[in-house]
C-alpha cells in the first residue's frame, strides 16, 4: 500500500521482519484518521479495503462499505458532487496522476460532511484498474476558510467601495495598494494607473515636498500621522487639499511592512473654512458697525465697529432686542415699513435715529437682511449700520451754504425769494400787508476800494448783525449780493410802521463801527415798497423798492424813501439821463462856472471855485445837483472830474496869461477822484503842462467824505499836497468830524456850509455853529471861508466872529469864464500889483 502511495520500496530492508511490516501497516492505518481504501474503477466505487476510520468519517463500519454491503460510497457520496469528482479522477488517471478532490458526503446519521480525497488510480495485483487512497474529513478546516474567505470580501469590498482613499506604501512612497477611491482623488481611472503613475510620491504628489518629509518624520517617531492636512497636485495638474490618517504597519516581530492610511479630500471644507475666516475677517475688521440678531430678533454677535459706534461692548448686548440702542425719536411708521419691508422682500435700508451708551443720539444709516435657513425659516437678521451724524450735519451746512450768505450767514437772494413766497401767500390768505425795504450802504464801494476787502467784508458782516438786532424775529432779514440787503416785514398794519422801522435801522446803521480799532461810518439809503398796494410780485417788489432806494440815496443818504409810481417814470428818466451824460461827455457839452472868493481883511477876490454846468442842447443848463448824482451812481463822474479838472487848470492858466496871476482856484473833488491813488500824479503834470504853481491850486473835499475813513484820508491828503496845492474841507458841519482826525488833516480851509450861513441871522444855534468853527479852525491854525453868503447882515455876522474869506451870491453868482474874467479884472489884485479896488473897508 505505501509503495503504492509512492514511497520507495524498500524491501531489503523490511524483508527480515515481514510480519511486523504488515501489523505495523495494518495499526497505522486502522488508527488514522481518515479513512485509507482500495476501491474498484467502477460505477459505485465498490469498496475492497476500508480502514477503520470510515466509522469516524461517515458513520458507517468498513463491513457496511465493503462490496457495497450496505452502501455503496457512491451513495455516499453528494449527488451534486459525484459527476464532478468521477470527472476529476478520471482525468488525473489519463495523465497518470495522483487527484486530489473535495467533495460532500452524506454521514450515516444524515448529516453533511466535507471531505478531501486523494489518491492514484492503479493496477491492482490482477491487473485491474483500481484506486487506491485516504479520505479525510476538511469540514472544519473549509469553514475555517469559508469564513476567512468571507472576512477577506469583507475588508477587499471596505478597500474597494470606499469613499476614502486607502493605501499602503513603503516608506519611500511607492504605492504597495491604493483603492479605486485614491485613483479618482487622485484623478485616475483605476488604481492600476494610479499606482503605475505616482511611483514615487515625495516628488510628484505634494505641492510642498516638505509635507512628505513631515509625514515621514511623524511616521517614523510615533508611527501614526492624525489628519494630516497637504496640498496635492491631482493628475490633470490641478490641486487640492488632502487630509491623511495613517499608521505604520509592523509584524509580528516589529518589522516594518508598510505605511497604511486613508486620504480624504477637504478642499471643500478647506474653502469653506477659509470662505468663513474670511467673512470673520470682515466681520470684526468692517468699518459698519454689524450686528446679528437671531429668529427673535435677541442680538447674538455685535463686531467692534458696533463697539465703537455705540459704546456697547458685545457682551453688554448680547441676547437684547436691538431696540435697547434706539434713542426714540425715530417715527414709529419707520419701524412698521422696515418689518413690513423685511416680511416682504428679506431687506430693508433707512435712517434710524439710536442712543450711544453715553447717552448721546446719532442718526444711522441701518442695511438689515434677513437670513433664512434651509426649510425657510427665519434664522438670522443681519443688520449694518454707519453713523451719519457727520454726513447729516455736511448736508446741513451744504443745505445752510446754498441758502445763506457766506460772509454774513443770512439768508441769501435764493433763499429769500423762497422766504418771499411763503410770507406772500400767508399776507394772501390774511389779507395783510407786507413792507419789503431794500438797503444800500452808502459809500461801501469806496470804503471796499481804499481800504480793502478785509474791512469791507467786516463792515457788512456788523451791518448784518445790527440789522438783524433792529428787527424781530419774525422779520426776514436777507443780504442780496454786494452791499444790497432786504428786510422784509411780513406783517405791518400802516406804512407808518414800516417807516418807523426805516428810522431804527438808519440810527443803527449809521452809528459808527470799530473796524481793525478804526472807526468807520456808513449809512443806509432804503426804498420800501409796500404788498400788496405797490406790487404783487416779487420781482415787482423787489424793483419797485429800488427804484425807491435811487430816490433815498439821491435825496441824500441815510434815510429812507417809500415807492411811489411817480418814482418808476423818474426812474425811467434817470436812466435816459445816465446815457444822454455818457453822451454830453463824449460831446464836450459840460462848461466850468467860476464863483469869487474875496478875501475880507483885504476886500479883494483872491480866488474862484470852479462849479461845473451842463449844456444840454434842448433843457439848457442844467445845474450839478442834477446830474452829479447821476453821474456818481453811473461811473461817469471820474471822466467828468478829469475833465473839469483839465478845464480849470487851462483856465487858470488863460487868466494868468492875462495878468491875473494872483488868483487861487478851487476844484471840487468826488469821493471816487479824492481817493484814486493817481490823482496827486495826474495833478501834478497837469500843473507842469501848465506851468502853474501848485499853490494856486485849491481842491474841496467834502466833510463826509474826508471823515469816512480818516486813516486813509490822512495819506491821501498828504500825498496831495506834497506838490504844494492846498486842501479845503467842503460843507462843514454837515458830517461828524472828529477833531483829532481833523488835526492831523494837512488842509488849509474849512468852508462853513451855506445852510449854517443862511439862517445865521435868525437862527443861534446855526450863529453858535459858525462862531465856533471859526474859533476851532483859527486853534488849528486854519483859514475859514463862508458859503453861501447872500446878504450884508451875514457878512456883517461873518466878519464880527472872524471869519476871513466869503464865498455867496453877495459877492457874486458863479459866473461863465468871460463873465468871471472881466469881474476878476475889475476886483482882483493884479499880477503887476497895481491898486485894487475895495469893496469893503476891512474892519
Ligand atoms: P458846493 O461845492 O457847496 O458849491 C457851492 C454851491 O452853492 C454851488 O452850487 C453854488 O452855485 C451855490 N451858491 C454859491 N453862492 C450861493 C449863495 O449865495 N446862495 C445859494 N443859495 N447858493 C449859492 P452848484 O454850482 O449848483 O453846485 C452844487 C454842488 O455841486 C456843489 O456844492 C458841489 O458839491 C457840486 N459840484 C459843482 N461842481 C462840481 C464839480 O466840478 N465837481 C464835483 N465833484 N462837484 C461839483
Ligand atoms: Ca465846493
Ligand atoms: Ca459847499
Amino acid at each position: 500500500m505505501q509503495a503504492q502511495l509512492g514511497r520507495p520500496r524498500r524491501t531489503s530492508l523490511l524483508t527480515p521482519r515481514a510480519v511486523d511490516r504488515t501489523r505495523i501497516l495494518d495499526t497505522l492505518v486502522n488508527n488514522l484518521e481518515g479513512m485509507v481504501y482500495r476501491c474498484m474503477d467502477d460505477a459505485s466505487w465498490t469498496m475492497v479495503f476500508v480502514s477503520q476510520g470510515s466509522a469516524e468519517l461517515c458513520g458507517y463500519a468498513p463491513a457496511e462499505i465493503v462490496d457495497n454491503a450496505c452502501i455503496s460510497w457512491e451513495e455516499i457520496t453528494h449527488p451534486d458532487d459525484r459527476a464532478r469528482v468521477r470527472a476529476q479522477i478520471r482525468s488525473a488517471a489519463r495523465n497518470g496522476q495522483r487527484f486530489a478532490v473535495q467533495y460532500r458526503i452524506t454521514t450515516a446519521s444524515g448529516n453533511t460532511k466535507w471531505v478531501l480525497e486523494r489518491g492514484i488510480t492503479v493496477p491492482d495485483e490482477q491487473g485491474k484498474s483500481v484506486i487506491e487512497g485516504y479520505i479525510e474529513d476538511v469540514t472544519p478546516r473549509r469553514a475555517t476558510l469559508e469564513a476567512l474567505e468571507r472576512t477577506e470580501l469583507r475588508y477587499r469590498h471596505i478597500f474597494e467601495y470606499a469613499s476614502e482613499g486607502i493605501f499602503q506604501t513603503t516608506r519611500e512612497g511607492r504605492y504597495l495598494a491604493a483603492n479605486p477611491a485614491l485613483a479618482r482623488l487622485y484623478g485616475y481611472e483605476t488604481p492600476q494607473q494610479l499606482m503605475a503613475d505616482l511611483s514615487d510620491i515625495e516628488s510628484r504628489l505634494y505641492v510642498d515636498p516638505s509635507r512628505r518629509h513631515t509625514f515621514r518624520h511623524l511616521m517614523e517617531n510615533h508611527g501614526e500621522v492624525i489628519n494630516f492636512e497637504s496640498l496635492v497636485r491631482r493628475c490633470d495638474g490641478s490641486i487640492i487639499w488632502i487630509s491623511e490618517n495613517a499608521h505604520t504597519v509592523r509584524g509580528p516581530a516589529g518589522e516594518f511592512i508598510c505605511y497604511e492610511g486613508t486620504v480624504q479630500d477637504i478642499t471643500e471644507r478647506k474653502s469653506t473654512e477659509e470662505h468663513l475666516r474670511l467673512l470673520a475677517t470682515v466681520f470684526s475688521n468692517s468699518n459698519e458697525a454689524i450686528i446679528v440678531t437671531d429668529a427673535q430678533n435677541r442680538i447674538v454677535a455685535t463686531n467692534q465697529a458696533f463697539s465703537k459706534l455705540t459704546g456697547y461692548q458685545q457682551e453688554e448686548v448680547v441676547g437684547q432686542n436691538p431696540r435697547v440702542l434706539s434713542a426714540g425719536n425715530t417715527p414709529p411708521e419707520v419701524y412698521k415699513e422696515m418689518w413690513d419691508s423685511l416680511n416682504r422682500s428679506g431687506a430693508w435700508q433707512g435712517e434710524l435715529w439710536d442712543r450711544r451708551k453715553n447717552g448721546e443720539p446719532y442718526p444711522k444709516w441701518l442695511s438689515i437682511s434677513l437670513v433664512r435657513d434651509a426649510n425657510g425659516q427665519v434664522q438670522n437678521y443681519i443688520g449694518n449700520f454707519i453713523d451719519i451724524s457727520e454726513l447729516k450735519a455736511s448736508e446741513e451746512r451744504i443745505r445752510h451754504l446754498a441758502h445763506h450768505d457766506t460772509l454774513t450767514n443770512l439768508p441769501n437772494r435764493f433763499s429769500l425769494n423762497e422766504k418771499l413766497e411763503q410770507a406772500i401767500g400767508f399776507c394772501h390768505r390774511n389779507d395783510m400787508q407786507m413792507a419789503l425795504m431794500l438797503i444800500d450802504l452808502d459809500r461801501f464801494k469806496a470804503i471796499n476800494d481804499t481800504l480793502g476787502h478785509h474791512v469791507g467784508d467786516e463792515l457788512l458782516i456788523q451791518v448784518a448783525n445790527r440789522l438783524s438786532s433792529t428787527v424781530r424775529k419774525s422779520d426776514i432779514v436777507a443780504r442780496l449780493g454786494g452791499d444790497e440787503f432786504v428786510v422784509v416785514l411780513p406783517d405791518v398794519d400802516t406804512p407808518a410802521d414800516a417807516a418807523y422801522v426805516a428810522d431804527k435801522i438808519v440810527s443803527a446803521i449809521s452809528a459808527p463801527y470799530q473796524i481793525n480799532g478804526q472807526e468807520q461810518r456808513t449809512s443806509p439809503s432804503i426804498g420800501i415798497c409796500m404788498y400788496p398796494d405797490d406790487a404783487l410780485e416779487i420781482g415787482d417788489l423787489l424793483k419797485n423798492a429800488d427804484v425807491a432806494m435811487y430816490y433815498a440815496k439821491a435825496k441824500g443818504r441815510g434815510n429812507y424813501q417809500f415807492f411811489t409810481e411817480g418814482m418808476n417814470a423818474a426812474t425811467a428818466q434817470r436812466l435816459a439821463l445816465e446815457s444822454e451824460l455818457r453822451i454830453g461827455l463824449e460831446r464836450q457839452q459840460f462848461v466850468l462856472y467860476y464863483q469869487p472868493q474875496m478875501d475880507l481883511r483885504s476886500g479883494r477876490l483872491v480866488g474862484v471855485e470852479a462849479l461845473v454846468r451842463w449844456q444840454h442842447p434842448t433843457r439848457g443848463l442844467v445845474p450839478p445837483s442834477e446830474f452829479i448824482p447821476v453821474a456818481e451812481e453811473a461811473g461817469i463822474i471820474d471822466a467828468l472830474g478829469d475833465w473839469v479838472l483839465q478845464e480849470a487848470c487851462r483856465q487858470l492858466r488863460d487868466w494868468r496869461n492875462k495878468g491875473l496871476g494872483a488868483i487861487r482856484m478851487s476844484i471840487n473833488l468826488s469821493t471816487g477822484q479824492f481817493l484814486d491813488k493817481t490823482l496827486p500824479r495826474r495833478i501834478h503834470t497837469l500843473l507842469e503842462y501848465h506851468g502853474l504853481p501848485a499853490e494856486l491850486l485849491d481842491l474841496e473835499v467834502t466833510e463826509s467824505v474826508s471823515m469816512a475813513s480818516p486813516d486813509e484820508t490822512i495819506e491821501v491828503m498828504k500825498a496831495l499836497t506834497e506838490s504844494g496845492l492846498t486842501l479845503s474841507i467842503d460843507d462843514f458841519g454837515t458830517g461828524y468830524s472828529s477833531l483829532a482826525y481833523l488835526k492831523l488833516f494837512p488842509i488849509r480851509t474849512l468852508k462853513i456850509d451855506r445852510s449854517f450861513v443862511k439862517d445865521i441871522e435868525t437862527d443861534p444855534s446855526d450863529a453858535d455853529i459858525c462862531d465856533v468853527t471859526v474859533l476851532l479852525a483859527h486853534k488849528m491854525g486854519l483859514e475859514v471861508i463862508a458859503e453861501g453868503v447872500e446878504t450884508e447882515a451875514q457878512l456883517k455876522f461873518l466878519l464880527s466872529i472872524g471869519c476871513e474869506k466869503i464865498q455867496g451870491y453877495l459877492i457874486s453868482e458863479p459866473l461863465p469864464a468871460d463873465r468871471a474874467e472881466a469881474f476878476l479884472l475889475q476886483r482882483a489884485p493884479l499880477m503887476s500889483g497895481l491898486g485894487t479896488v475895495d469893496l469893503w473897508s476891512t474892519p
